[in-house]
């Protein structure tokens, strides 16, 4: 499973970037899950950091400016 979604760069140290890029970040199976599904990596991919209550805080580094980006979510 993964999410996914767009995302306008508000890096700290370059605020002129304003990049506008899609990520994805996949979601790790539980243990429980019999299925594996290979998720296919076709956007810049994120590491979720955090989720709580349904709200995932994804980072990811754009594309242009390589600079991180945290993003929240809600699932
Ligand atoms: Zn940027």
């Amino acid at each position: 499973m993964r999410i996914e979604g767009k995302h306008i760069c508000n890096n700290q140290f370059d605020i002129d970037c304003q990049h506008e890029y899609e990520w994805m970040a996949i979601i790790p199976n539980r243990a429980s899950d019999r299925t594996y599904d290979v998720e296919t990596i076709d956007k810049t991919q994120g590491q979720i950091i955090q989720k709580t209550d349904g709200l995932y805080t994804v980072k990811t580094i754009c594309p242009k400016c390589d600079q991180d980006n945290i993003i929240e979510h809600e699932e």
